[in-house]
């Protein structure tokens, strides 16, 4: 039974030879559920083992593959306390080579003479002579019958290399693939509609799935890398296509959609605005702000994308948006990323409504059960006007008494697919998302099609553009200068480390020495401070309070500081190892000092070597500070990366496309979308089969 199950692409991977309920798990963690799950998701990189090298061409410098045997192994150590290299001697029928491994003991229990190895890899030249290949992708091939009719899965074919998945290895998985296309069956049901695959000269799913993974002999290499095969294509057009056909289902249905309740503004209204807004509004936010509302009074929902720099002033054109609502009888939702962002958020929010009469409620997970419970009934009887909190605000089981608008703080994705969650649950809200990481124009009409958008580009009054030093280490001493300097004028100044999961400890113990090396040694008479993710919040909090009311002069923080925090007195910020941070995100800490009248420093501090990618954008920091500017040299500088995908919480929402490389095809999806919607062709049953495999896709309630 589970060999004919496999037959269905929607068959659980757990049905394949070699998945077991572990590395089913695994794989569903990964996203993977199913058989179709598992054949979107593409290789990262093809190797040409059909032409393997014979050892004895091996030149040095040069990356090569090579098939071979196994004759010796062992580790070696070497004069350097402990430094060790695992070495082996492999052979194929024109030579012998060495190969070396260093600081990977745990090769000896991997490698034994007489296996047959696929070593992909530099080839060097040995110091003592000969060559050797180093460090190389390594695969063992012969302890593995064929099990496969003759047809050979890791060798002697272009073959593809998977990310590890779990405990599943690219060679593994490599198997569970080939399996998966093995069984599927002569005629696999296309989700294109036949005339769109047709007039565009695709190919057929069967083919496009089966060649995306193992290609045909002969396929260039640098097409695959580049993604430009047909077969690759096609399945980057089927996804964007669905992805459109959803917009533009979504879009054809808000416009003929009724809020269920009527936003006006009156005189009252416009005197409640002015009784909570503490200074005069910028020309640019009165416009923002005007867009907005004439969206909250329309009939169809809004769906809004609110852009500008930070610090431009972007929240509280987002809180007047929510005290119409309020003053309408509605409630809103503001969400953050993540919890710390919405305990600041909140902290602001209930400064600028203090002279309002509405109540402001936080929800975050680190409540305790019966707080939650509380805060739930107020959210649920409208005692509570305002919600803080995170996603999980409109994704868990929170009851609105009436909620009229979502806030949505730095996520581009909500937009898109999070109004389906609402709407399922009955909600219907005006929806405003605000970003202060715009997207770049191109990618926003094609990816983000059913957003309107307002933007403010203009700086507040006073606010003097921040300079931008970028310096090495060995300069370090320069740096404090600058620093002690901005501190004997009285203001304060951040100093920010770098702290990433993988390596979280390790950053941790970074930026607590830092602290402590500031204090003793380089800023004596100052208070030095120190924030990370890790310090409890109460303490948190009472830190940030201490640096905003002057009592901390040097704040060292981790990333934590990203958003939100606001000390006008602040007035240089120190990044160290800026190279390690994202344009985006280096542009966003910028915006942490600036907010004062006073000229603001940010110093990007970097290790002494830099690799290219990383000095370029340094650079491009330092040569400009519109964020829309940055924008577009984000995108440019970061590749085929994915734009969206790292720095928004969730998984990136395409897993075949990359909006980046293949924004051509998106644009074309688009174009085919409109048509085909117009067309006789999408009928009631087809556009059914549209929605489900959107709901499929992209994981939630659907779209219209
Ligand atoms: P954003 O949300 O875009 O990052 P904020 O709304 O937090 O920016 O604004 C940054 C700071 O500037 C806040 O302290 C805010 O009170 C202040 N601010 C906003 N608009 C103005 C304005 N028009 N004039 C003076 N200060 C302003
Ligand atoms: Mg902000």
């Amino acid at each position: 039974m589970p060999a004919r199950a496999a037959d269905d692409l929607q068959t659980p991977v757990q049905y394949l030879k070699g998945v077991g309920p572990r590395r089913a798990a695994e794989l569903a963690a990964a996203g993977v559920q199913t058989v179709e799950d598992l054949l979107l998701t593409l290789p990262y990189r093809y190797e040409d083992r059909a032409r393997l090298r014979p050892i004895r061409d091996l030149r040095p410098g040069e990356v090569a593959s090579v098939c071979a045997t196994v004759l010796s192994c062992g580790l070696r150590t070497t004069r350097r306390p402990g430094f060790r290299i695992f070495e082996m001697l492999v052979q194929d029928a024109s030579g012998r080579v060495r190969v070396v491994f260093f600081n990977q003991a745990f090769l000896r229990d991997v490698f034994e003479a007489q296996q047959q190895v696929v070593l992909h890899g530099r080839v060097d030249r040995r110091p003592t002579g000969g060559l050797q290949i180093t460090n190389p992708d390594h695969e063992i091939v012969s302890d593995e019958p064929d099990e496969d009719g003759g047809e050979l899965v890791h060798t002697g074919r272009i073959v593809p290399v998977y990310e590890k998945v779990g405990s599943l290895t690219p060679k593994s998985l490599r198997r569970v693939v080939h399996d998966a296309l093995q069984r599927l069956p002569a005629e696999v049901a296309d989700v294109l509609p036949e005339t769109v695959r047709r007039g565009l000269g695709l190919a057929r799913r069967r083919d496009a799935l089966c060649e995306a993974h193992f290609p045909p002999p002969d396929t260039s290499i640098e097409a695959l890398e580049q993604f430009r095969t047909p077969a690759q294509q096609r399945l980057v057009f089927e996804e964007f296509f669905f992805f459109q056909v959803g917009l533009l289902l979504q879009r054809r249905e808000a416009d003929t959609r009724v809020k269920p309740r009527r936003i006006l503004v009156d005189d009252r209204i416009r005197e409640a605005a002015r009784k909570v807004l503490p200074f005069r509004l910028t020309g640019d936010q009165r416009r923002a702000l005007k867009e907005i509302v004439e969206d909250l009074q329309r009939a169809r929902p809004m769906n809004r994308l609110l852009q500008g720099d930070v610090g431009s002033g972007k929240t509280i054109v987002a809180l007047l948006a929510a005290l119409v609502a309020m003053e309408n009888g509605l409630q809103v939702a503001f969400m953050a990323p993540t919890e710390i962002l919405a305990e600041q958020h909140y902290a602001s929010v209930v400064r600028v409504l203090a002279p309002s009469r509405f109540a402001t409620a936080l929800l975050t997970g680190t409540l305790t059960a019966r707080a939650r419970r509380e805060v739930g009934s107020r959210i649920a009887t409208g005692a509570s006007q305002l919600v803080v909190g995170t996603h999980a605000l409109v994704q868990g089981e929170v009851r609105f008494k009436a909620l009229g608008l979502a806030i949505v703080d730095e996520q581009h994705r909500f937009g898109v697919v999070q109004r389906a969650t609402l709407r399922d649950k009955g909600l219907d809200p005006d929806v405003l998302v605000m970003t202060a990481t715009p997207i770049p124009r191109t990618l926003a009409l094609t990816a983000y099609g059913d957003l309107d958008t307002s933007e403010i580009r203009e700086r507040i009054p006073g606010r003097q553009p921040i300079g931008t030093l970028v310096r090495s280490e060995s300069r370090r001493a320069e740096v404090y200068d600058l620093v002690r300097g901005q501190l004997r004028a009285g203001r304060q100044a951040f100093v920010v480390c770098p702290l990433v999961e993988e390596s979280e400890k390790l950053d941790l113990k970074a930026a607590s020495e830092m602290a402590a090396e500031l204090q003793q040694r380089v800023f004596a008479d100052a208070r030095v401070g120190l924030v990370h993710g890790r310090v409890p919040a109460a303490e948190r909090d009472r830190t940030m309070a201490a640096f905003a009311a002057g009592a901390i002069d040097v704040l060292v923080a981790t990333t934590v500081i990203e958003v939100g925090i606001d000390v006008p007195n602040a007035t240089v910020m120190v990044i160290e190892q800026a190279e390690r941070f994202g344009l985006a995100q280096l542009h966003q800490l910028r915006g942490r000092v600036g907010r004062g009248a006073a000229q603001s420093h940010c110093v990007l501090v970097h290790a002494s070597r830099l690799s290219d990618a990383a000095r370029a954008r340094l650079r491009a920091l330092a040569e400009t500070t519109d964020g829309f500017e940055i924008a577009e040299r984000d995108l440019e500088l970061r590749g085929p990366g994915d734009f969206f995908g790292t720095r928004q919480s969730g998984v990136p929402i395409f897993r075949v496309g990359d909006l980046l490389r293949d924004h051509r095809l998106m644009e074309e999806a688009r174009r085919t979308a409109v048509a085909w919607l117009a067309g006789p062709e999408a009928t009631e049953a087809q556009l059914g089969a549209v929605r489900r495999a959107w709901t499929r896709r992209f994981g939630l309630a659907g779209v219209a």
